[in-house]
């Protein structure tokens, strides 16, 4: 077995000080699934492919030299300059990419799902490897074409390493009267760095708006303008899921942008911009186009893949006295009533970390969320919008987190119901209580008792119908419970 280049060590030096806890066990095991996964799969793959080998790629670290890295390889450093097309002038930079002659990139067989903001090129750089494999591998039809967020991709990474290895650098956006002189002297570097970061010819034109490539230690990824990166979570997205679009770019201007229909509503976070958005349960499988404007820098765009639901159907039995309830016009009137509530944006976050679930004695599920519903026999006309806990009338609803209250009262489908604003658009909604304990505009605190458990408006027996609303779109709460957003 080959010793692991350079840079598959180095990524997993830094892996190891993130997640300081791993243990030694990890480090045996890992290489073992990995010789195995390589014996039993990259053999099939390499043999469709009659490409040319790959060649071993050394990424350039902090204080490295061309002397330190050819006695580390066994070579000399005249080897390293002929392969590379550099002469003993040229400074080296940190995440340059130089060519080990006679090497050949250790394979990894690996699956990889395809983030925002990623091109065939931007993938196969991250694995040492080529667009045109990645186009064989996956039979895609063009390398040009930007491949769907989510989708995965089968590749054999020619980095020793089955995790994609990060490409370092930093944007820099040429402005009007730039030349490469004036960029390499305003960031203490040499002009040939800036043409080997960016493949530039020499002499070479530049033009107001071009995006290079500087050399940086942070991680880099080849976004238009002064974006420093685009994310999709989960990936990949399925209906009545939560997602979270997040934005950093240089500048840090609030960006805008839509997924789908959805326009995203973008507030300030940490390292950038969020938007959360929620993917309806009847939100057919399929490609949607996410399009982001970063002030007047950039447009961003790419499709994301919506993967099928697995949501099945529910049958319902309901009391002949309960059928005009049934009257689809009811509940769109019910949510032309709620619409205006479900809507309201409050910039501020109230919750933090996970959500509760909102009966904690009796915490069973017994209709879980995106079911499509038929009554009494009938046609699927809807599915179920929330999670119903089992409860006794009376048992304690709680807030699931902080928020304020913006509705209590009864309605004709949902019963006495009760909504809470979280902030930056989401709402949690309560039905079917015997009791509420709170006020339009009271704020609660997580744990805190709003109501009580019933059986009012639509219903066939105590219990709890809990919504989770992201701009008045449905989602699974449960999700919530599960992981914290962001
Ligand atoms: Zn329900």
């Amino acid at each position: 077995m080959k010793t692991h280049d350079k840079r598959g060590v180095w990524y997993e030096v830094q892996q190891t000080a993130h997640h300081a806890p791993r243990t030694k066990i990890h480090h045996l095991i890992t290489p073992i699934l990995l010789a195995f996964l390589l014996m039993i799969t990259t053999r099939a793959l390499l043999a469709q492919s009659e490409q040319p080998p790959i060649p071993q790629v050394h990424v350039v670290a902090e204080g490295e030299n061309l002397t330190v890295i050819a006695t580390q390889y066994g070579l000399t450093v005249e080897d390293l300059l002929r392969v590379n097309n550099l002469t003993n002038q040229d400074v080296l930079f940190v995440g340059q990419e130089l060519v080990i002659p006679g090497g050949n990139g250790e394979a990894v067989a690996t699956l990889y799902t395809v983030q925002a903001g990623d091109t065939l090129a931007a993938i196969a750089e991250q694995f040492n490897t080529t667009a045109v494999s990645l186009v064989e591998s996956n039979r895609l039809i063009n390398p040009n074409t930007p491949p769907t967020v989510g989708q995965t991709l089968s590749l054999v990474s020619r980095t020793g390493s089955a995790a994609p290895q990060p490409v370092l650098g930093q944007p820099y956006l040429v402005k009007s009267g730039d030349s490469l002189l004036t960029i390499a002297a305003s960031f203490n570097l040499s002009p040939t760095v800036i043409i080997a970061a960016n493949q530039l010819a020499y002499p070479t034109y530049l033009f107001p708006g071009q995006r290079l490539r500087l050399p940086a230690t942070t991680p880099y990824r080849d976004l238009p303008g002064d974006l420093l990166d685009v994310a999709v979570d989960p990936l990949p997205l399925k209906p009545g899921q939560t997602a979270v679009i997040s934005v950093q770019s240089v500048a840090n201007d609030p960006p805008t942008g839509h997924l789908g229909d959805q326009i995203l509503h973008f507030i300030p976070s940490e390292s950038g911009h969020i938007a959360f958005i929620g993917i309806d349960a009847f939100t057919p499988p399929g490609n949607y186009p996410l399009g982001i404007a970063n002030g007047s820098q950039a447009t961003f765009s790419q499709a994301v893949q919506i993967a099928p639901s697995d949501y099945v159907t529910q049958f319902v039995t309901l009391p002949e006295t309960l059928n005009a309830l049934l009257d689809p016009t009811v509940r769109s009137d019910e949510e032309v009533v709620l619409a205006p509530i479900f809507t309201q944006f409050t910039a501020e976050r109230q919750w933090s970390g996970l959500f509760q679930t909102p009966v904690l004695s009796s915490t069973f599920v017994t209709a879980r969320y995106g079911d499509g519903r038929s009554y009494n026999g009938n046609d699927v006309i809807s599915y179920h919008s929330g999670v119903d806990f089992a409860g006794g009338i009376g048992t304690p609803v709680v807030a699931p987190a902080n928020g304020t209250v913006v509705f209590s009262d009864v309605l004709e489908v949902r019963g006495l119901t009760v909504i809470l604003n979280h902030g930056q658009g989401i709402m949690t909604s309560y039905s079917h209580l015997s009791e509420s304990l709170v006020t339009p505009g009271q704020a609660v605190a997580t744990g805190e008792t709003i109501g009580a458990v019933g059986s009012s408006g639509l219903s066939n027996g105590p219990h709890l119908h809990w919504e989770l609303r992201i701009h008045n779109v449905p989602v699974d709460a449960l999700q919530w419970t599960e992981r914290p957003f962001p």
